[in-house]
């Protein structure tokens, strides 16, 4: 067998498809969507059929049996009973007519395929396996889905829609294919993928006004890199992180999310853990318009969400001033992270019914809380930075009305090949902390839920590398 990939104009084009089963039915979905008028012949049917075609005005059913003089003139049968001898003289019938013929079951036996389809209409990606298995076409698939990003179908709609200006105003094609490199490299398709599409258009017709390439602005995109299991990354991180030409980032970025960046970027390091403020924030802020200015695609990388004890919001301020583009993506933040990854869940229909995300970041030596808010029962409370100022932490929730046996867990480099969770409560905690050598960053969650733990708990790197046992409890 040798199969040419081609995209064939379908629309009122006949298609008939014997069989009415579930193999039908998966049939049948691509098929009505690329307008061809189906009939289906079969003496029962799906209910699943029944449902899709609802609203549908290019489909006939026919509840009978296949018969030889049901092909006549149409341009594709698919051949899906599940009876080997209807579906074998089909075939013979379709290859003597010259009739396109797809078998469901066993695709070798026809002569035609139906791929698999990564669909970002109008740009669709066929996938075949030709024949050698539909586990790995999927698969195959399943990979492709991941790395286009669903609104690649309004840039290709745009680029359709501007096709005839830009030919106008870029007579030469090497002109034209410039700049449509420029496009697809530069800030306006990003404008497009995250939904600005009028800001996207004006872009477009002002470029194309003063016959400039559209990549003379810069851009930042403030990304959260999650806690630091890479896995962790949503796709659009991912692809930020792939696009970018320069790299700002902080100590809680994991060394194998950095290893995902563009090889080629430029990586500036800028410190931010406690009393390791390589950069102040104002400098962070300042760089970040400086090198968007200067044109440049510009990744702020931050550990967790950025927009949870990630000051975004200041980062991202600097940029409004000076009218400077940007993205924000969102990232797991820590208090997820860390509480999935320890088997915690943050709130439970028995233990709690809210959970609340704090700094524990000790000024002045101090940490200053509302503690009558905090010391409730049946609510959770998760310490951001709150290692060192642990004791005091427990100390005044005790104060407060908290029972001093209140469970609390000390997550350590949560989600990561070196995670610890160490369990105690609101008395002996800060005491097993002292003791153990702990390095940051950590995550403090004190609640009912953590006596859950020792049930769902599931991630152990440490005891899965043939190490001790981790788990110190009290
Ligand atoms: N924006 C980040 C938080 C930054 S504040 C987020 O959304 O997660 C820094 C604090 O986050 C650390 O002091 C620590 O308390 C917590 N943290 C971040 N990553 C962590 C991890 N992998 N394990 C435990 N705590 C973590």
């Amino acid at each position: 067998m040798s199969y040419l990939p081609l995209y064939i104009d379908t629309s009122g084009k006949k298609c008939l498809i014997i069989g009415g089963g579930k193999v039908a039915s998966r049939k049948l979905v691509p098929i009505l969507k690329s307008k061809m008028h189906v009939t289906m012949i079969s003496p029962e049917i799906h209910n699943e059929i029944l449902e899709f075609v609802k609203d549908k005005d290019n489909f006939e059913y026919h509840s009978r049996e296949f018969l030889d003089k049901d092909i006549t003139d149409q341009f594709l049968i698919v051949a899906a009973t599940n009876n080997k001898e209807v579906n074998a003289l089909a075939v013979k019938i379709a290859n003597k007519k010259n009739i396109l013929i797809n078998m469901a079951e066993n695709s070798e036996s026809g002569n035609t395929l139906i791929p698999s389809v990564v669909d970002r209409d109008p740009i669709k990606i066929a996938i075949s396996s030709g024949a050698a298995s539909p586990i790995l076409t999927r698969l195959v698939k399943t990979k492709l889905e991941t790395v286009i990003p669903y609104s690649f179908s309004k840039l290709a709609l745009i680029m359709i829609e501007y096709r005839s200006k830009v030919k106008k105003t870029y007579e030469k094609i090497l002109d034209r294919r410039n700049f449509w490199e420029a496009f697809l490299e530069g800030p306006i398709s990003e404008m497009i993928l995250s939904g600005h599409i009028d800001k996207a258009k004006k872009a477009l017709d002002d470029s194309l006004k003063q016959k400039k390439l559209p990549n003379q602005v810069g851009e930042v995109y403030l990304v959260g890199s999650g806690p630091g299991d890479p896995e962790l990354l949503s796709f659009k991180a991912l692809r930020l992180m792939q696009k970018a030409d320069v790299v700002i980032y902080d100590r809680l970025v994991s060394q194998p999310i950095m290893n995902l960046i563009r090889k080629d970027s430029e990586k500036i390091y800028v410190g931010k853990q406690r009393a390791d403020h390589a950069m102040p924030q104002e400098n962070i802020n300042q760089l970040l318009a400086r090198l968007a200015l200067e044109g440049k695609k510009v990744l702020r990388l931050k550990g967790g969400d950025p927009f949870i004890f990630g000051r975004g919001g200041e980062e991202i301020e600097s940029l409004i001033n000076d009218d400077i583009p940007f993205q924000i993506v969102p990232g797991i933040t820590a208090a997820s992270g860390c509480a999935s990854y320890a088997g915690i869940p943050l709130t439970h229909r028995d233990y709690s019914q809210a959970c609340i995300f704090v700094t524990g970041h000790l000024r002045d030596g101090t940490v200053n809380l509302n503690w009558k808010m905090l010391a409730h029962e049946k609510q959770t409370l998760v310490f951001y930075m709150g290692m060192h100022g642990s004791k005091i932490i427990c100390e005044e929730l005790i104060n407060h009305g908290l029972k001093s046996s209140t469970p609390a867990a000390l997550v350590i480099k949560g989600t990561t090949a070196d995670q610890e969770v160490i369990i105690g409560n609101l008395e002996n905690l800060p005491g097993i902390i002292k003791k153990n050598k702990v390095i940051p960053p950590t995550l403090l969650i004190i609640g009912d839920v953590v006596n859950l733990h020792n049930k769902l708990k599931w991630f152990d790197p440490l005891l899965s590398q043939g190490k001790n046992n981790t788990h110190m409890q009290s």
